[in-house]
């Protein structure tokens, strides 16, 4: 299958893509199994009453999310978001414009919900639901990674993202999950992370990994796992444990952390920050996740949640994670308040690692060699999730500015990609979204397209060998992607692995003190 997938040609610009319709009909991610659904509570297979299920369900998404309504009722068709979409741009077919994938949902909501929809259908562009329909949304709407990049140019404000969701949610009440999402939150139910790495694999790679530091640096660093009264609770994605380049950032976050001496674990139970229920558009299994994490921190007494370099995972803690499970203010159970007055208010609860280092960078309480990431000219690929729908630090925009301010305090040689391919308008990596599974690789090979246009443009203007990301998700999609474009693969890295780079711990300074010392003192018992 990968042998035959091609890169498209790169495009010349200004650029209106010429349209292929139906190139990507059919295109779609394995269906999950009946034991898959299962775990999850949905229903194995395609019931015989899946349509009247299906319009209930729209009925409740419609009514519990007032928003779902007004995207629905408001598009106007202007066309500023067609040619807005990375998915559209690569594949050219007309249904990947944001707008006629929402009108996907919309002729349906209107055939049904609308009462120019019930009385004169095709007059206002309303259809029945087929089984047919249910198959074309099953395969649109797998081809939308949920970026929100389209939003930032509708007039309405519309997020075909939630769109996306909503549609997936329906697909799962009538048992037509997707296999790679649904089987991955199962897992994080039972095991606690999407690998399903059980607690004693887990402790085994942390310790295989605190002997690779020794060798590296010859300093102790730890990876402590569910250590109790620990003041910092780490939730990652669970690629930092062992896929490159993600397992080179985990490594930067235990040096920075061993660097001031924090008292911080990881948890067994809890260890992982991803949470494809956002994915999957379900409130339900979101919540589920997400209190794995609030059990974690309240069985370890833990003071501070930190979450590492995962652009969905940051957007579902920042975001939902107070309503969710009460990390922050929101929910009011019993646990949530619990939980509340266990963490320490001095601190964002939850902060981002990249706020954590950059408030230490910024008190100078990290000493960084910026000549250890010399050979590197860097650029940074902000991602959807922490682009669109979070932020970091006390000002607006801090969720672009302290990324590149790390990299800028730890490396020598940055350069920003075009500006309308960065910051709020960034173009996702083409495997967000619960895509990133080779099911869809020609898909998300295609997706990568705009992203890969920008970055040969710094690579031709500025040399730049080194495009940094601040999630797991980006970070395996540019390693299977960039050789597609004629890319190295290993090009792709975390921000903390800049830091982990340039970071010189306490004791390799003081080490580095004792050597001058020892080399003066010979020098001045010759001069005496
Ligand atoms: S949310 Fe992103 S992937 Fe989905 S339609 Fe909009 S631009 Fe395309
Ligand atoms: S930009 Fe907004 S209003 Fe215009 S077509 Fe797209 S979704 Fe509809």
């Amino acid at each position: 299958m990968a042998a035959e997938i091609t890169a498209p040609p790169y495009r010349v610009i200004p650029i209106i893509p010429a349209l292929k319709p139906g190139s990507m009909e059919g295109t779609k991610p394995f269906i999950a199994n009946e034991k898959i659904q299962a775990d999850l509570g949905f229903p194995g297979e395609l019931p015989e009453d899946w349509k009247e299920r299906a319009l209930a369900k729209m009925g409740e998404l419609l009514k519990k999310y007032r928003s779902l309504k007004v995207y629905l009722d408001a598009c106007v068709h202007c066309g500023a978001c067609t040619d807005k979409c990375h998915y559209f741009i690569g594949t050219q077919d007309p249904k990947n414009m944001p707008v006629a994938r929402q009108d996907l949902l919309r002729s349906v909501y209107r055939r049904y919900f609308t009462l120019p929809g019930k009385l004169f259908p095709k007059l206002v562009g309303a259809r029945d639901l087929t089984k047919d329909v249910l198959e074309e949304w099953y395969s649109y709407y797998h081809q939308c990674s949920e970026c929100r990049r389209c939003s930032v140019f509708c007039p309405y404000g519309i997020d075909t993202a939630e769109i996306t969701m909503a549609a997936r949610d329906i697909l799962d009440a009538v048992g037509y999950g997707q296999k790679y999402s649904n089987e991955i939150i199962g897992k994080v139910h039972k095991i606690g992370n999407n690998l399903g790495l059980p607690g004693p694999a887990l402790e085994n790679t942390l310790e295989g990994l605190e002997e690779d530091v020794k060798e590296d640096t010859g300093i102790d660093v730890k990876f402590p796992v569910d250590v109790q009264g620990a003041e910092i609770l780490l939730i990652t994605p669970s690629a930092d444990f062992f896929a490159e380049p993600h397992i080179d950032g985990l490594i930067g976050y235990a040096k920075v952390f061993h660097a001031v001496g924090a008292s911080w674990t990881l948890s067994s139970m809890a260890s992982e920050g991803a949470n494809f229920g956002l994915f999957i558009g379900n409130y339900e299994q979101m919540r589920e996740v997400a209190l794995r994490i609030r059990k974690a921190a309240l069985d370890l007494g833990v003071k501070r949640i930190i979450v590492g370099e995962c652009g969905h995972a940051w957007r579902v803690a920042y975001s939902f994670w107070n309503t969710l499970a009460g990390i922050g203010a929101g929910a009011d159970d019993p646990f949530a308040v619990q939980l509340q007055s266990q963490l320490d208010p001095r601190y964002k609860q939850p902060t981002h690692i990249c706020e954590y280092t950059w408030d230490l960078i910024e008190q100078g309480k990290l000493k960084l060699d910026k000549s250890k990431n010399d050979h590197l000219t860097i650029t940074f690929h902000d991602s959807c999730n922490v682009a669109r729908a979070s932020r970091m630090g006390d000002e607006p925009g801090g969720q672009f500015e302290i990324p590149r301010n790390i990299i800028k305090a730890v490396a020598n040689n940055f350069v920003d990609m075009d500006e309308n391919t960065i910051r709020e308008k960034t173009f996702c990596c083409g495997g967000g979204g619960g895509l990133l599974t080779d099911d869809l690789l020609d898909l998300r090979v295609k997706g990568a397209l705009p992203r890969m246009e920008a970055l040969q443009q710094v690579v031709d203007s500025h040399g730049v060998n080194y495009l940094a990301a601040i999630c797991a998700i980006c970070k395996t999609q540019f390693s299977k992607v960039l050789p597609y474009y004629n890319f190295n693969r290993g090009m792709i890295g975390g921000v903390h692995q800049l830091v982990s780079n340039a970071i010189i711990l306490p004791e390799q300074e003081q080490m580095a003190q004792q050597e001058q010392a020892a080399q003066q003192e010979p020098a001045e018992q010759q001069e005496q």
